[in-house]
């Protein structure tokens, strides 16, 4: 057994991650004087949300009317009729006063004349049910908004007295005899020492995992560490299949340009000049949802007519739009054009394709952010200690495909969310149960077997293997016989992690060996991924299957649980899609009729 001393920290709560999701339930936890540690692996303000550029959702009705039910059925008809109608319930009607609570904590949103919050329009976001014209929802600090959202919930946090472990690795949970868990165990970074995290709620907010694929908008730290260490903990990942690509990342770099820049007016253009959308999508054209869009793209470069001396690729345009719009709306992709792309977006045209971008599966919650231990006869039952919110949770909000500017709101509401539940349940007198030390030497023997792996095969080799295996199999389209050849692939790309090399055997600022912990983790997301989507039989959302085009309510109105077992095998089973919303059309809830599935036109 692997000999390691280790320091314990006693709290009420252990937050992992400190991006929007994890800032934001650091923060509600500590204002109810929970003991709240924040553990994190980077520098919270470098956390992916600070790339978020676009906006934040809420129906304030700030440029026009607007009504929560409005941003409601956008997300139900958004999710592809798979999101749990709760959530979703829950989620648009927190929106607006989640929104005004950023505001109060300080977040400097830009303003419209009469100094309201300014909202622009975002794909798939309308009136009237689906029926009227493009709604302005998506609340903007120019395009900066995460970075404005998560300044200013790291400074409220250490106001109210949150204990940040910053640059701290979090490497497995800590898990009791009988399923409850404990916390979990970390690795300093600086300083190469052990520290175990023992509280009385655990809260995973790790973000997504679009590094287990070539080309991501992504940091290159959204890994999937919470994914992976639930799989290890036995726990069911719910909806893998579902992976987001963004119509618009900057082609070669994958760096993204905001969908604010077509809600600004910009549009795209096939080679023959031709704004092709208009074909796709008679009524909301480039401002239709993001799978819609990210397909209608990939169809037109098959059929010979993408732009470039290869034709792979599309054209963005803002060049018509006037000067101080893109000056004052657009300030950083402008940039971004400028350096990612070489282009002067005032004057050209930006090439752009679909890339990786978001992450609808991951840890099956309820909309309390309380993660559950669901199989098909068990279908809410919950892990004791355990909850998860942000990207690398799944309540399911966005279903089977995201809105933009609806992950956002999802971090803050939810977020506070399991602050209140965690309010609720946990004992702040009681002192937390003695961590199980069973589960503790597991974890450290885990670290240390990938420590002195001395195999053929060095990490970035076999990531590169990974990486590339999704990109080409687990991507916009994908057929029968692509999938099973893809799980074929990545299963052999798994069994290669019995042969992964380590060459650097220090415990400080180990960067080999906290990508390899960090290769174990994309794993189990990419292969619970890629084998979810070989069995689900049907199109839904981003899950577009050439030979099973159409939407099959009937078989597949379902959620997809996938558990990771110790041979890298994957197993599936199902669970209910929660039909019913919170309230009844006659307290003041959404008519079910309006919610019905139908087919999704824009
Ligand atoms: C370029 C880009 C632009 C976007 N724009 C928008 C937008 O305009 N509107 C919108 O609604 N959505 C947008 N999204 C999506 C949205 O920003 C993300 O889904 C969201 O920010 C994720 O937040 P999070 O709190 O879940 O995790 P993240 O912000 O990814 O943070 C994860 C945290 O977990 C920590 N962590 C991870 N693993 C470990 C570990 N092993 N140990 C310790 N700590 C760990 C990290 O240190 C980090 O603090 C965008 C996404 C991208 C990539």
């Amino acid at each position: 057994m692997a000999a390691y001393d280790y320091e314990t920290h006693d709290y009420d709560v252990v937050v992992i991650g400190a991006g929007g999701s994890g800032l934001r339930a650091t923060l509600g936890m500590a204002e109810q004087g929970l003991r709240t540690a924040c553990v994190t692996k980077v520098f919270p303000t470098r956390s992916h949300t600070v790339a978020a550029q676009g906006g934040i959702a809420a129906s304030l009705g700030n440029m026009g009317p607007d009504h929560w039910q409005w941003h409601m059925y956008d997300t139900v008809k958004g999710s592809d009729w798979l999101g749990d109608t709760d959530a979703m319930e829950y989620l648009a009607r927190s929106a607006p006063a989640a929104v005004y609570e950023l505001e109060h904590y300080g977040v400097p949103f830009s303003r419209t004349e009469e100094g309201k919050i300014y909202q622009r329009p975002f794909g798939g976001h309308t009136t009237e049910f689906g029926e009227g014209p493009p709604v302005q929802r998506t609340c903007a600090a120019a395009d900066r908004t995460g970075h404005a959202i998560l300044h200013t919930l790291y400074g409220q946090s250490l106001k109210n007295n949150a204990e940040f472990y910053i640059e701290y690795f979090a490497i497995d949970l800590i898990m009791s005899e009988d399923g409850v868990c404990q916390g979990v165990l970390a690795w300093k970074l600086d300083d190469g020492t052990m520290h175990v995290f023992n509280a009385k709620m655990t809260v995973l907010a790790t973000g997504g995992y679009g590094r287990a694929y070539f080309s991501a908008t992504s940091a290159h730290t959204c890994t999937g560490d919470g994914g992976g260490m639930v799989a290890r903990a036995g726990l069911p990942l719910q909806d893998m299949e579902f992976v987001q690509f963004h119509p618009t990342g900057i082609y070669g770099s994958g760096c993204l340009i905001t969908e604010g820049a077509r809600g600004e007016g910009g549009y795209l253009t096939n080679s023959e000049g031709e704004r092709f959308m208009e074909r796709y999508a008679p009524t909301y054209k480039d401002l239709a949802s993001r799978d819609v869009v990210s397909r209608c793209m990939t169809m037109e470069i098959r059929e010979g007519r993408g732009v470039g001396p290869d034709k792979d690729h599309i054209h963005l345009h803002l060049n018509h739009l006037p000067p101080e719009t893109l000056h004052e709306r657009l300030p950083g992709i402008s940039e971004s054009a400028r350096i990612f792309a070489g282009v002067d977006l005032t004057k050209e045209p930006i090439p752009v394709l679909p890339t990786v971008h978001y992450n609808m599966g991951g840890i099956p919650t309820n909309y309390w952010g309380e993660v559950l231990n669901a199989d098909a006869e068990n279908p809410e039952r919950i892990a004791p200690g355990l909850m998860a919110v942000g990207e690398a949770g799944c309540a399911s909000v966005h279903g089977a495909n995201r809105l933009g500017s609806n992950s956002l709101i999802d971090l803050v509401v939810f977020g506070r969310a399991a602050a209140i539940r965690a309010g609720e349940v946990v004992d702040a007198a009681a002192s937390p149960a003695e961590a199980n030390k069973a589960s503790i030497d597991k974890a450290l023997d885990r670290f240390d077997h990938y420590r002195n792996a001395d195999g053929g095969t060095p990490t970035a080799d076999l990531r590169d293997e990974m990486q590339r295996t999704m990109q080409a199999d687990a991507a916009v389209f994908r057929t029968d016989k692509t999938l099973a050849e893809g799980v074929e692939k990545m299963y052999a790309v798994a069994d290669k992690m019995a042969d992964l090399k380590v060459t650097d055997r220090s415990l400080v600022w180990n960067s080999d060996l906290m990508e390899t912990l960090e290769l174990t983790n994309l794993m189990p997301n990419a292969l619970t991924t890629i084998v979810g989507a070989e069995a689900r039989k049907e199109s839904r959302g981003a899950h577009a299957h050439e030979d099973y085009p159409d939407r099959d309510d009937k078989t597949w109105r379902k959620h997809t649980l996938s558990w990771v077992g110790a041979d890298n095998r994957v197993t599936l089973d199902y669970r209910p899609v929660h039909l019913d919303p919170l309230t009844k059309a006659k307290e003041g809830g959404i008519e079910l009729k309006k919610i019905a599935p139908k087919a999704r036109v824009y």
